[in-house]
């Protein structure tokens, strides 16, 4: 699978009154091309500032990209001028929100908001981009679609109203969509509707993916790949295999047993991870995870641990996976 986007070593910042806030530390990885890529961590972690970054929709200033390159099917997007990067916004990569009430334009028809982007990109006229909004609310599930592309957004329930937004997002078929916590503002029941939509309509568009969550109930249905960042770093990478069943970071391991399960007993209470996150205005030299690791050693204090490989496309930054570190039975997964 050829390679859409190459992310290397970014790191972003952000200026303010209290000092520069790091919010991303050197984050580096690949989407090949088809491929879903999920993004897990906590509030604040670093990965909604990073894939907003590849789309170019952090303000600058504040935000600052330090360092680093993004390239997208051969472009360096921090180098693209903001007309070019328009052009690369909604035709060949696109974003969906957590949020459709917030990001849909209340004041124009569904319809009109799926038509503009052909008709600005691919140069549609307006009579075939109605025709083609009709068709791609049809492949987004909605019924009724040659009513619906003329209604209003508030007309919509919350699970159409995100089938809209997937249908804008895919009209100009983009090569990348990014996904920011697409079900979180959705019941139960139509968030499963909606993975099951994006996965279909990636098996049929073969469509790249980088899903943003914090749910790993989203990362096991649609993932086959999974980033784990913690304080503005990758702290753990593999596949969906990997990272489930056989995950090396104390944190994953957190994240893990924090999911609820169908054989959880009464008695058992759920897991929680003590602590908060460290100051990204001064990020501790060492592992940033020190202060709430129950394994934490002198060298965790002192040193970033480096990338140690697990198996191919396994890596983890941990101290524990050092050959003289002590050997730990892990929580859960086979352990180091
Ligand atoms: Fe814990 Fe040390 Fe591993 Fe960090 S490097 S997660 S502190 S054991």
């Amino acid at each position: 699978m050829d390679k859409i986007l190459q992310v290397r070593d970014l790191e972003v910042s952000f200026k303010t009154y209290a000092g520069e806030v790091k919010a991303v530390r050197g984050v580096s990885f690949d989407v090949k091309k088809g491929e879903t890529l999920a993004i897990v961590g906590e509030s604040g972690c670093g990965k909604t500032v990073t894939v907003q970054t590849i789309m170019r929709l952090i303000p600058m200033p504040p935000g600052i990209i330090k360092k680093g390159s993004i390239l997208f099917d051969g472009k360096d997007i921090t180098k693209l001028s903001e007309k070019e990067m328009e052009r690369v916004r909604g035709s060949e990569m696109s974003m969906v929100f957590q949020d459709p009430m917030t990001s849909l334009n209340p004041t124009m028809r569904v319809g009109n908001q799926i038509a503009e982007s052909l008709i600005k990109h691919q140069k549609m006229n307006p009579r075939d981009a109605k025709q083609k909004a009709i068709e791609m609310l049809k492949m987004v599930g909605i019924p009724n679609a040659e009513k619906r592309v003329d209604q209003y957004p508030h007309e919509f329930s919350g699970g159409m109203r995100q089938r809209a937004m997937i249908a804008i997002a895919l009209a100009c078929n983009p090569k990348l969509l990014i996904a920011d916590e697409p079900t979180t503002a959705l019941d139960v029941t139509i968030q499963a509707q909606i993975l099951d939509l994006m996965r279909d309509l990636q098996k049929k568009l073969n469509t790249s993916i980088i899903i943003i969550t914090h749910n790993l109930g989203v990362v096991a249905n649609l993932a086959d790949k999974v980033l784990v960042m913690y304080a503005g770093k990758v702290i753990e990478r593999g596949s969906l295999n990997d990272i489930f069943y056989n995950p090396q970071h104390p944190y994953t391991w957190g994240l893990l047993l924090s999911v609820p399960r169908l054989n959880t007993t009464k008695e058992e209470r759920l897991a929680s991870i003590d602590g908060t996150p460290p100051d990204l205005f001064a990020p501790p030299v060492g592992c940033a995870f020190a202060a709430r690791c129950e394994y934490a050693m002198k060298v965790c204090y002192e040193k970033y641990p480096p990338d140690f490989e697990v198996n191919d496309g396994h890596q983890v930054a941990c101290w524990l996976k050092h050959p003289m570190a002590p050997k730990v039975i892990p929580p859960i997964g086979k352990g180091v």
